[in-house]
């Protein structure tokens, strides 16, 4: 394996785009993909937001986002990955969706480049066997946001080879990040954790036990969360936490992990949480109101 220095990225949302700006910022060379020019450019609008706000809290300068920008580019066609040591693919939490870029993805990387799923908890094995090249496929779990948390956890399939995940380890060293290796469990171990909890405090607010307001200030206060747990899942997006609920009932057969009916309710709804404005929380009016 050769020294990583450029990378693709598929999917512009808000993962792709934090793996892209913590990799532009690295001064690695990025392309960024998605289903439409309309969502690559919304990917890097939101990469040079985010640095124009580190250079407002004077944490970087102009020169270094000018240089950031630099090595962020757009990948229209998957051509342009020909020349990747690494693709990680970060689009809609979907096997489906996720296999059919997999398929597409190997047939244009040179022998030996990485390919790797930032996946919060489908199979890294079964997502690998869709490959072609599951020696050079890792799953590298990416925290939301990318650019401020400090995790990121590295899951090896069964057949990936040790090249691979010493590259991945020296990827995420450079990022400056810390690894922890998972085994590839349903939802690997953080969302292994944090979920449940989460998929909970939606049913203590179905079973009416409290208001969002309430149970969120509950564990703010009374556990000393930095974040309520429906603000949270407001965060992560609902759909990619009813997913994860999902895989986990599916994957480990334990009732315990049935998602929420309300959880579901929201995501038929089209309530996402922050990215489409609504969830437990209404954003549309720049202040969070509370939706039940
Ligand atoms: P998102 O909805 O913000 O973005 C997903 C992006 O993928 C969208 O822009 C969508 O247009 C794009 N996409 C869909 N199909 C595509 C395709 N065929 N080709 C290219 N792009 C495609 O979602 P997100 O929160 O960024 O999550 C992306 C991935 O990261 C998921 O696998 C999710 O589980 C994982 N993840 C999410 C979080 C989180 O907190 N949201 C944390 C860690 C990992």
């Amino acid at each position: 394996m050769t020294e990583i220095t450029k990378i693709g990225v598929i999917g512009a949302g808000q993962m792709g785009a934090g793996i892209a700006q913590v990799c532009a910022v690295a001064g690695l060379d990025v392309v960024l993909n998605d289903v439409t020019e309309e969502r690559i450019d919304h990917g890097l609008a939101t990469i040079s937001g985010n640095l124009a706000r580190l250079v407002e809290r004077k944490q970087i300068d102009e020169a270094a986002v000018q240089t950031a920008m630099s090595h962020v580019g757009r990948a229209t066609a998957y051509e342009e990955f020909a020349d990747c040591d690494l693709v990680i693919e970060a689009a809609t939490e979907n096997e489906s969706v996720k296999q059919t870029i997999f398929k597409k993805a190997s047939a244009v990387l040179r022998p030996g480049a990485m390919l790797a799923t930032n996946t919060s908890s489908i199979s890294v094995t079964r997502l690998a066997a869709s490959t072609g090249r599951p020696e050079q496929f890792i799953g590298i779990h990416f925290m939301n946001p990318v650019p401020r948390m400090q995790l990121v956890e590295l899951i090896r399939g069964i057949a990936t080879d040790e090249t691979t995940f010493t590259a991945a380890k020296q990827l995420i060293a450079r990022l400056g990040k810390t690894a922890i290796v998972s085994e590839d469990f349903p939802a690997f171990i953080v969302n292994r954790i944090l979920l449940p909890m989460i998929n909970e405090a939606i049913y203590t607010l179905y079973e009416g036990v409290g208001s969002v307001e309430a149970i969120d200030t509950a564990l703010r206060l009374g556990a000393n969360h930095p974040m309520g747990p429906l603000q949270l899942a407001d965060f992560i997006g609902l759909d990619t936490v009813l997913s994860i609920m999902q895989i986990l009932h599916e994957g480990l057969a334990d009732s315990k992990y049935r998602p929420c009916p309300l959880l579901v309710k929201y995501v038929e709804a089209g309530w996402l949480g922050r990215k489409t404005q609504r969830g437990f929380y209404d954003y549309r009016s720049g202040t969070p109101v509370p939706t039940r």
